[in-house]
């Protein structure tokens, strides 16, 4: 008899498998976590097992996976040649690129603590992760225009459940953020692919009505709040599937909740309060307020890290302005959790939220063909940094500008209208 813990993943391996990647049975797949730590954690084996498993029963012609974690990139700041922080693997960029110019399917998985590798040297942990962002760019280019299916999936591991748990009894923490997976994912529902399909199918009917909208304008409004963010013309909502360039439609988050667009980048004016602590850097950035006049951030206030947050808007031009505005029901179930996972994949699903950087092609009509000017016209906006920071509560109220002049009620105390 399978045990409660293997059933859950069974069916977390198959909702990744079929509704996640939607894998297709003339593909290959590869298995991998985050590339300068060197792949997989040994911690997700469990259910990177039930994946792989998974795969074959949808008629995967071969999956690969590439093992690593960050007790081996430890081992490497540790021990080796201070001047060899720079160098990447010779085959990896390439094996990467060519899986997926194949058509083949990638499956990420996160097991990590964010904050692990903070008391490691930090200039030789950029070098690592500079290097390696820099070798891997054609593939990650290839990903973000959906050029095949791939996903991103979590799996709970002692260090980041720590972080998530920190008062919980060390012996309950895994196991805890393992339930919080399940209850998020879905998991715990009769039959996790139908609930699953039926919320995908909501958040699709979502961003039809805005789409078919294209309001001018969100005004926000909520404690500390009073703010006014401008959509261009054209501007897309997107949320829960994409399609691959063959046509493969695929949910490359799980869990998400979010339907979210593109801002305009110089029509954003008022306030906005946070709602949720903000990790960046290693650092927590708490209880702050940024002020905006014509798109650009004017005034950066926080309770906890001020400067963070400050060096996070002065990088570069695009940094101090919005490239993304998402939307989120405070009923969905990560909202319902009310824990803060140190995990984009997790936290973005938690409460509306915006992001401060690059703006994503996609979210605008005919913006993939565009030049980065003709995108920046558009009102696109371009950075090295996209930066999620979560403003939704049950006492925010957003209403949408419609292009005859008048308002109405999109979200009232956090909730669809
Ligand atoms: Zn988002
Ligand atoms: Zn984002």
């Amino acid at each position: 008899m399978p045990t409660d813990r293997e059933r859950m993943l069974r069916a977390y391996a198959d909702l990744t498998i079929r509704v996640g990647l939607n894998l297709q049975p003339t593909q290959r797949l590869l298995i991998i976590g985050p590339i300068a730590n060197g792949g997989a954690a040994l911690e997700a084996a469990p259910l990177v097992r039930e994946i792989v498993a998974s795969a074959y029963r949808a008629g995967a012609r071969l999956v690969e996976t590439l093992w690593g974690d960050e007790a081996l990139l430890s081992a490497r700041l540790e021990h080796a040649p201070r001047d060899s922080f720079a160098e990447v693997s010779a085959w990896l960029p390439d094996a990467l690129v060519q899986h997926v110019s194949a058509g083949h399917a990638v499956l990420s998985i996160y097991a990590n603590d964010p904050d692990q590798l903070k008391d490691a040297p930090q200039d030789l942990v950029g070098t690592v992760q500079q290097a390696t962002a820099r070798a891997v760019r054609p593939f990650r280019e290839r990903i973000s225009r959906n050029q095949t299916n791939w996903a991103v999936v979590a799996a709970s591991a002692p260090s980041w459940a720590r972080r998530v748990f920190p008062d919980a009894n060390p012996s309950e923490q895994v196991d805890r953020l393992w339930r919080a997976i399940e209850k998020l994912c879905r998991l715990d529902v009769p039959d996790p692919i139908a609930a699953w399909e039926a919320h995908l199918a909501d958040l699709a009917a979502r961003t039809d009505r805005l789409n078919a909208k294209q309001y001018s304008a969100l005004h926000y409004t909520g404690p500390g709040t009073k703010l006014t963010i401008g959509l261009p013309p054209g501007h897309l909502w997107v949320g829960g599937r994409s399609a691959s360039s063959a046509g493969i439609r695929f949910a490359p988050n799980l869990p998400t909740e979010e339907v979210f667009t593109m801002p305009h980048k110089d029509r954003v004016d008022g306030v906005v309060r946070s709602t949720k602590p903000l990790g960046y850097g290693g650092t927590l950035i708490e209880n702050f307020t940024l002020r905006f006049e014509s798109g650009r951030v004017v005034e950066v206030k926080a309770e906890k890290n001020q400067s963070v947050l400050q060096r996070l808007v002065d990088m570069d031009a695009g940094a101090a302005r919005l490239g993304e505005v998402a939307l989120v029901s405070e009923r969905s179930p990560v909202a319902q959790t009310g824990l803060l996972f140190y995990n984009t994949l997790f936290d973005e699903n938690a409460a509306s939220h915006i992001a401060l950087g690059a703006a994503y092609k996609f979210t605008l009509q005919g913006g993939e063909a565009m030049s980065d000017e003709a995108f920046e016209r558009a009102g696109g906006n371009r950075s090295a940094a996209h930066v999620d920071f979560m403003i939704g509560s049950a006492e925010l109220d957003v209403d949408g500008a419609l292009p005859s002049g008048t308002s109405e009620p999109v979200m009232r105390k956090g909730e669809w209208i």
